[in-house]
Order: C-alpha cells, then structure tokens, then sequence
C-alpha cells in the first residue's frame, strides 16, 4: 500500500472515532508537507463536529504581577532584570485599582502572571514580597485572587512551576490555570538550545506539574511552542505527551499552539518566525490527535491572517485583553474585539466569550466560585452577550 492511502486511511479512522498511532501520526506529516489539503479538511470536519460553528475567547486583564524571573529562555522578553524600565513588581494598591478597572471594563477573568520564582534569585523580589508581607510569590498570588473573587472577577494563574501544595491552595480561588508544556524534548535543554538557561522548562519539570494539577483535578491549560528549533517529530511527541496526560486526568481543559515570533534583545532575534504552512500542520495535527480538545492559538500572533485558522482546527482565541497589552509578547497587540468578532464572522463563525474555565469543566470548580460564574452566565456556560458586550 502506497504512503498517501495509508494517510486517507488514518485520517478517515480518526473521523470514526479511533484513535491515531504515532507511526500515522508521523506518516501524516510527512505526506501534508508536500499537500496539507487532506488533513485541513479532516482537521475543519473534526471541528465542526465538535465544536460546531463557535469560535471562544475569554475577556480578560493582565496583571504583571512580577517579572522577575530565575530562569533565562533565549525567545524571552517577559523576563525583567532588576534596574530596566519594563521591569513590573506590582503593589497590593496597584492590583486592587487594575481588579477596578476590569471590572469597570467588564472583564472576565483575571489573568496572574509571574516569572519563575523570582525570590529565589533575586533580593528585588525578596524585598517586595516583604513590603507587601508576604513570603512567597505563591502567597502573593493566593492572596491577589482571592481579592479578584471577591471583586467579580475570575482568576486563571500562570505562574511556571508551581508545587502541589501552592496549586492546591490557588485550586480554592482559581477556576483553572495554566502552564506551558513547551516542547517534550531534551534536546532543547542542551547548551546553545532555547532552554537551556532554564531548569523550570526541563521536560520532567514541566510533566510534573502537570501531573500533580491532573491529581489535584484543576482545569488546565497547557500547550506548546511552534518553532524554536524543534523537529517535527518532537512536535508530535510533544502533542501526544499532553494527550497522555489527558488520557490519564482528564483535566487538560485546552492546548495552546503558539507561534514562536523573534523578539528584539533576545539571545533569538535572528531567529525566523515559525513558518506559516508548518503552523498550520501542527495546529491541524493538534485537532486530529485529540479531536475533542479546545485548540487555541493567539490571534496577536497572527495579526494579518488569524481568521484563516479557522479552517484548520481551532475553536478558541485565548485571553484578550480591552484592557492590558500582552505583555509576553508586547510588539503584538490584541485585536479590538469587534474587531475579532468581525473577522471571524466573516470566516463563517460566532464569536462567544467563555469564562477561564470551558464548561465541560465546571464540575471541578468549588460552589461559591460556580455560584458567582451563574450570575454572568448564560444557558450554555458562557458569559452572557450583554455581559461582555
Ligand atoms: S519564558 Fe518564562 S521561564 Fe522563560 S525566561 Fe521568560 S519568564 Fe522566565
């Protein structure tokens, strides 16, 4: 049998349902290097049945809560040093007045981000944490969302490594949270590879994590990093790592495909950005090899052909932001929503704006966070129009 019958026939068979080996997988690949047709449109089919016509996002606010970092990725602009002007340690005061600003914007969620336990690096972070009384940054971050809860105001924490017992405490306030796998493989760990200032980013790490947000049963967002040297199967080995994740928890609420773009004053900035075709490979493998799962890519990152994911794969925008810039990824702003709505409108889809936690997960989320969602929400889980409108 030639290569491309065995490529229909996978791809038929992941339509029925079944799941699909690593050896298809691969196959797949190559033959959608030279004509991806095929695997778009089982992609797009698999989406349709799914997801239906809806594409998600979630209205949000980013708090910069610390941009101290331990660790040095070569992509990274995140990351402060003490001294720079971008460098954000923010204060009780300042989290409080941005929660009110939110609201006022009638935001959703509350997104917490923060390097990778700065205190354990750094006596600027160590200091703040001090003025502000607490010990940790993960203190800090249960203490600024239970402050969002109490505001109307739903928090999703990204924080890098956090341990089970930090998890289990953000668990009570938090109604999911987040944590990139990256990349599954070693290799990128290695010296002159993209993570190899970083031990959070190792891939055991980063597993562990995860398996202990799957134990604690917390909705999690994860996903990976397009483009930063990787091979295409440590792509695939990455996307089928997270859906052995899912397989065993069950918690893995939505999976990021993220598009690696150069940053000026990083160790990359020569580096070229993923290339388009290939993103969609990836996005589309994403679909077909955990067919149920909400795939989100960041419309920022594609600003001038976003809209036309939509026939690969994905249902979901992620976080935008009325409000904040991202500032992960500063030099791309988030497109206005109406904006957003328009564009996919255009391609055939609703716009709906979801809570941070999708709803097939709201039974992992405590009462009294589940009792303030109903009062914003709408008969299919997601926040009513006129909320967010
Ligand atoms: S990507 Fe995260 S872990 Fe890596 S340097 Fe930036 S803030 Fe630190």
């Amino acid at each position: 049998m030639n290569k491309l019958v065995l490529n229909s026939e996978s791809l038929s068979n992941v339509l029925e349902n079944k799941t699909i080996s690593r050896e298809e997988i691969i196959q797949i690949y190559e033959n959608s290097e030279k004509n991806p047709s095929e695997l778009f449109s089982t992609a797009q089919m698999l989406r349709e049945k799914f997801k239906k016509r809806a594409v998600t996002f979630s209205k949000k606010a980013f708090f910069n809560i610390v941009n101290l970092c331990k660790d040095t990725c070569s992509y990274c602009t995140y990351k402060a040093e003490p001294g720079e002007e971008k460098i954000s340690l923010m204060s009780k005061q300042e989290i409080k007045q941005l929660l009110i600003l939110a609201k006022k914007y009638r935001c959703v969620e509350a997104l917490f981000v923060t390097g990778e336990h700065p205190e354990h690096r750094y006596q600027e972070a160590r200091d703040w944490l001090k003025t502000n009384g607490f010990k940790s940054t993960a203190e800090y971050l249960i203490h600024s969302s239970e402050l969002a809860v109490e505001m109307g105001l739903f928090p999703h924490t990204n924080a890098g490594n956090l341990n089970k017992e930090d998890l289990k405490e953000l668990q009570k306030s938090n109604v999911s949270m987040g944590i990139m796998l990256e990349n599954i493989s070693e290799r990128l760990t290695k010296k002159g590879m993209p993570h190899y200032l970083a031990a959070s980013k190792k891939p055991k790490a980063r597993l562990e994590v995860l398996e202990h947000a799957g134990e604690l049963r917390i909705p999690m967002t994860t996903g990976i990093l397009v483009g930063i040297g990787e091979t295409p199967i440590e792509i695939i080995d990455s996307i089928l790592a997270i859906r052995k994740l899912q397989e065993k928890y069950g918690n893995i609420q939505e999976v990021i495909v993220q598009n690696f773009q150069p940053k000026p004053d990083t160790v990359m900035n020569n580096f070229p950005s993923a290339n388009e075709n290939y993103f969609k490979i990836v996005v589309a493998l994403a679909r077909i090899i955990m067919p149920k799962m909400n795939i989100q890519i960041p419309p920022n990152l594609s600003p001038n052909s976003y809209h036309s994911f939509l026939t690969v794969g994905i249902n979901d925008w992620g976080g935008i932001s009325p409000l904040t810039p991202d500032y992960v990824n500063p030099e791309f702003s988030w497109p206005e929503i109406k904006k957003l709505e328009q564009n996919s409108k255009n391609a055939g889809f609703e716009l709906k704006c979801r809570f941070p936690v999708y709803p097939e997960f709201f039974s992992y989320v405590g009462k009294e966070l589940r009792d303030k969602m109903k009062v914003i929400e709408d008969e299919e889980g997601l926040v009513r129009q006129e909320y967010w409108q």
